[in-house]
């Protein structure tokens, strides 16, 4: 059996609560007992509400953050060893929400790209050259170089961050909600390039969203998480057709219908925005549903 690109075995990290005297009096469990691993070339989409937890782990793979307990290892090694150096650079790059705060507004987009590459040691006189290369592998013209982001549309933004996590040539990419600021039609786009440069340059993808529907066409396999804890993982058309899980069902509302299929596949369970439902709720809801569903089976 080949290595997984990426493989996290029972991460957790638990942030501490501390009352007005600096008494711990708990723990955030922001992460608890997370475990998935994503084979070489492969997507894994990683959903879930706001406050789910997705970020923390995006941040602990980066390195930004130390796990309470847990391991993870990228293309079979532990990350631990490595963090803040140029080999763990090497290996993970992040792509971020928000294209126009991670591009630096006085650096033209050639000096930006620049950037990753003086840090890894590229030698200055092929820079101009591998610059022209990472433009066009992200679909923009080479005299892009000379301008500055706001001459950029946030698509255009979006893909000079990605040029720019790929200058070191990493095996695996991390995309937190790299589209969510985009118009639909652009955030398309951008994932059609992304499955694209997945393909031409043997990439594997973690993709991070709130957003079920941008997995659908993107991530081989994904995992749901809940409250810091992955509770359904699996195939993402099994997902898709047959969720587990409430919770599940619940973020499954929200993805716009695309047939009369999928139409009606679809629960009929409000999503309640903004708010991650307690279990409680959930089984509430249910059982409204089931109500629901029986008298629309009783005519009259
Ligand atoms: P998501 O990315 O899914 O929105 P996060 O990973 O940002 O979720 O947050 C998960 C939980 O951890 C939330 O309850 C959040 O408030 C908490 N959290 C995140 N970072 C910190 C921190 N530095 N200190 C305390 N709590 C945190």
């Amino acid at each position: 059996m080949t290595v997984p690109m990426l493989e996290i075995r029972n991460l957790s990290k638990f942030f501490p609560i501390r009352n007005a005297f600096g008494r711990h009096t708990g723990d955030v469990r922001a992460v608890d007992d997370v475990s998935f691993s994503i084979e070489r070339g492969a997507v894994y989409g990683l959903a879930g509400e706001s406050g789910s937890g997705k970020s923390t782990i995006a941040r602990m793979i980066m390195g930004l953050e130390t796990p309470t307990s847990g391991e993870i290892r990228i293309d079979g090694e532990s990350i631990a060893s490595s963090f803040g150096t140029r080999a763990h650079g090497k290996k993970v790059q992040m792509v971020f929400q928000n294209p126009g705060s991670s591009l630096n507004p006085r650096r033209t987009v050639g000096q930006s790209v620049a950037v990753p590459l003086d840090a890894h040691g590229h030698p200055g006189r092929d820079r101009a050259r591998r610059i022209s290369e990472l433009l066009e592998m992200v679909q923009l013209p080479a005299n892009f170089a000379e301008r500055f982001p706001h001459e950029l549309s946030g698509g255009q933004k979006q893909r000079v961050a990605i040029a720019r996590a790929l200058a070191v040539a990493p095996k695996l990419l991390v995309l937190d909600e790299p589209t969510s600021a985009l118009d639909v039609s652009v955030q398309a786009r951008v994932i059609d390039l992304l499955v694209d440069l997945g393909r031409r340059l043997d990439l594997t993808f973690l993709f991070i969203s709130h957003d079920l529907s941008l997995m659908r066409n993107f991530a081989g396999r994904v995992g749901i998480l809940y409250r810091g804890k992955i509770v359904e993982t699996g195939p993402t058309s099994d997902v898709f057709v047959d969720p587990q899980h409430d919770y599940t069902r619940l973020l499954l509302a929200s993805v716009p219908v695309i047939s009369a299929e999928e139409e009606a596949m679809r629960p009929k369970i409000p999503l309640i925005d903004g708010e991650i439902p307690t279990a409680e709720k959930l089984i509430e809801i249910r059982a409204l549903n089931t109500k629901n569903s029986f008298n629309e089976e009783q005519p009259g």
